[in-house]
């Protein structure tokens, strides 16, 4: 029997986080982000559920490629652009959309000889100070790009490092609008923690870019937790226990002996540990379900095992079901944002980092 730990992708929960993505935001249309393997669940497997996108957004071209391959016949936008001029020709011949954020894009596209001119969207740094032009310089990059042949339509788009925060996107948005004022084209600005927080008559958004929401985990996570958001689970890892112990007042478990009892209790010994990405950092009381129902950790979380407090749990078993984030049989939710807060982190590195070592299989 292969060793008890599996990861589980929920199709109906995709669908359905992306549906509150696309009601928070009536008026855009919705690119469903799947960069990253689609935040760790896989693109194949995730694909079934995020059909329903207007667009698709990714950044690695064998990415894009992967998701032409499942059939999918609609846009496809390159979220940093190409990264070499050969990117163009994969551009051309898989029909991609393509960010351009520097000059050195441009002067790639004034070379690039296709038959089908490309379109691309323009990215404005507002102030994330990662990729983008400068606004000062976006009209003569437009003006660059409009008069090049092998472009076709431009769009605008920006990009927020705040709109999850207090801080807020109001300082960015007027920058944005400043430097593309005057300018035609569609607009792209959202990610998920804009288009939950700040969709509204005063944004002007054609498309929302929503990523981290459709795999149900709040972006702006404590202040809202997923049920705030109505948000479902899109990955749950879940294992068994694989042995129970009897400890007595003052036993210690696990290495370093972080965790020392104070009363007599029982632990159960879980077949999962930071190799299958589940993190190393969870403390001493990081949420967990057995059976449905809500214990902690208890010691470090080693390479291929963790352990766990029984004591809420007196039938539990070898072979019991735990739940390290996601949905239990009985139908119990473990957010992944609660893990995550625990090794101080954020739900996207835990689906991000799930382990190749752990089968995965696709739910409805
Ligand atoms: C990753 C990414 C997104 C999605 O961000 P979330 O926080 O996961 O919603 C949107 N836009 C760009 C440019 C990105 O790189």
């Amino acid at each position: 029997m292969p060793r008890p730990i599996q990861a589980t992708i929920h199709t109906q929960a995709l669908r359905h986080n992306l549906e509150v993505a696309r009601r928070a935001a009536p008026d855009a249309r919705v690119w469903a982000v799947v960069k990253a393997n689609a935040y760790g669940h896989g693109i194949e497997r995730a694909f079934d559920g995020l059909r329903g996108a207007d667009g698709i957004a990714l950044l690695d071209l064998d990415e894009a490629q992967r998701v032409r391959n499942l059939g999918w016949r609609g846009p496809v936008l390159l979220l940093e652009g190409v990264f070499d001029q050969r990117d163009l020709e994969l551009c051309s011949r898989l029909g991609l959309w393509h960010t351009v954020h520097c000059e050195e894009q441009i002067n790639m596209l004034a070379i690039h000889k296709t038959n089908e001119p490309h379109r691309v969207f323009l990215k404005v740094n507002s102030g994330m100070n990662r990729l983008g032009f400068q606004p000062e310089q976006v009209r003569s990059a437009w003006t660059r790009l409009n008069a090049l042949p092998q472009v076709d339509e431009i769009s605008l788009m920006t990009h927020f490092s705040d709109a999850d925060g207090p801080k807020g996107i109001d300082a960015q948005m007027a920058i944005f609008k400043a430097a593309t004022d005057d300018l035609p084209g569609e607009r792209t600005v959202s990610n998920s923690a804009a288009t939950l927080r700040h969709s509204g008559p005063g944004l002007v958004s054609d498309w929302v870019r929503p990523g981290i929401a459709v795999y149900g985990s709040a972006p702006d996570y404590p202040e809202h937790s997923s049920a705030d958001w109505g948000l479902q689970p899109t990955m749950t890892l879940a294992a068994k226990i694989i042995a129970t112990r009897a400890i007595d007042t003052g036993a210690s478990v696990g290495y370093g002996s972080t965790f020392v009892a104070d009363k007599p209790m029982r632990i159960g010994v879980v077949a999962c540990g930071y190799a299958d990405g589940y993190p190393r950092l969870c403390p001493t009381g990081t949420p967990v379900l057995v059976d449905g129902v809500r214990t902690r950790t208890v010691g470090r979380v080693s390479m291929d095992m963790v352990t766990v407090d029984l004591d809420p749990v007196p039938d539990a078993h070898m072979g019991s079901e735990v739940t390290l984030w996601g949905r239990a049989a009985n139908g119990a939710v473990l957010p992944i944002d609660e893990v995550a807060v625990c090794a101080g982190t954020v739900g996207y590195e835990l689906m991000c980092g799930l382990a190749l070592r752990v089968p995965v299989v696709v739910a409805d």
